[in-house]
């Protein structure tokens, strides 16, 4: 039985060798004995040794394989493309900083052979070592998606996952652009195991996901995953509108039964209800162009990564 473990790299070559070597023990385990691995190395455009780190361990180890990309293209995309590549019954995903633990992995291989489930997937239960303002944001983030979509994206839940042949398939066959894998995993069901764990600080090196990337990468998902936003806009627009006419009747009623003219007391109310409506109506705008752009990303066409090498294949 043959287990892939695809690893996306940018910029680790610190903290690579750590993992490579934890790799290797892994593979080497009393509990792995029965197994074959294959490492998947995807070099995600990085601009350090990362990439001639991933071609030393190829050219030693046969069970190492690579992608290296032409440039930068995210985490989603690499670990898109390790997907693809991995021909595996089992396949795992795992950041190279180890804050997803290998020692994990035959655990989870038990799991699966036990057929108790077809994924197992890590969670972490505490954020220590993580920014309080950061967790404080990815804490509501999951809240707001879990609330407007219909797939259960959990808390703390890490890309870090082992799964069955046919799970892979299925999320290969999920082929958009603007990938959210952790929404792509929750949509694409089956029975899944969570195994939970504290949290890891990374060996070496520095997290490569600024305050404004995650910003970008929690809308990617809500906007990928509902469409409620757009709900949200029309019917916070109807409310306005509906607001904005019982005003106008108000002031009807007034000047014609009452015969109340001089308003230019109203004139601040006046003000911020156009301001208020202005803004509604930008917003709209706004979630609107969200999805029209997305929209346009998608019918391009384009693929989701270039790749500038990849290790040779033997034929079958
Ligand atoms: N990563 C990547 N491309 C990117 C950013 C990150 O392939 O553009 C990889 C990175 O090398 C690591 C994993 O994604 O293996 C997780 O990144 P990081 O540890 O920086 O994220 P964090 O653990 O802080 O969420
Ligand atoms: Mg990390």
């Amino acid at each position: 039985m043959l287990i892939s473990l695809i690893v996306p790299c940018y910029n680790e070559e610190e903290s690579l060798p750590h993992l490579y070597n934890a790799l290797c023990e892994v593979r080497d385990s009393e509990a792995c004995q029965d197994k074959t691995f294959e490492f998947i190395f995807i070099n995600d455009g990085s601009s350090d040794k990362t990439a001639e780190l991933i071609k030393e361990y190829a050219a030693s180890d046969p069970c190492v394989r690579y992608v290296l990309f032409s440039r930068n293209f995210g985490k989603e995309s690499a670990m898109y493309a390790g997907l693809q590549k991995a021909k595996g019954d089992y396949v795992a995903i795992m950041d190279a900083d180890m804050q997803d633990p290998p020692s994990l992995i035959p655990d989870m291989i038990k799991s699966l052979d036990a057929d108790e489930c077809d994924i197992v997937a890590a969670r972490r239960v505490t954020r220590e070592g993580e920014p309080k303002i950061r967790s404080f944001f990815a804490r509501s983030f999951y809240r707001i998606i879990n609330k407007m979509c219909d797939v259960e994206i959990a808390d703390g839940a890490r890309d870090f996952r082992l799964m069955k042949r046919t799970v892979v398939d299925a999320i290969l066959k999920v082929t958009e652009r603007q990938r959210f894998s952790k929404g792509i995993f929750a949509w694409v069901g089956f029975r899944t195991e969570w195994i939970e764990h504290v949290n890891t600080p990374r060996v070496a090196g520095e997290t490569k996901w600024s305050f404004w990337k995650l910003f970008r990468y929690a809308i990617d998902g809500i906007v990928a995953f509902t469409i409620a936003p757009l709900r949200f806009a029309s019917i916070a627009g109807f409310i306005c509108a509906a607001a904005g006419f019982i005003y106008l009747l108000y002031y009807f009623i007034r000047a014609i039964i009452l015969q109340i003219y001089n308003d230019v007391p109203g004139y601040p109310s006046l003000l911020c209800f156009i301001l208020f409506i202005g803004g509604l109506i930008l917003m709209a705008l706004g979630l609107i162009g969200e999805y029209v752009g997305r929209t346009y990303i998608e019918t391009k066409g384009r693929p989701v990564y270039i790749t500038a090498e990849e290790s040779e294949e033997e034929q079958n």
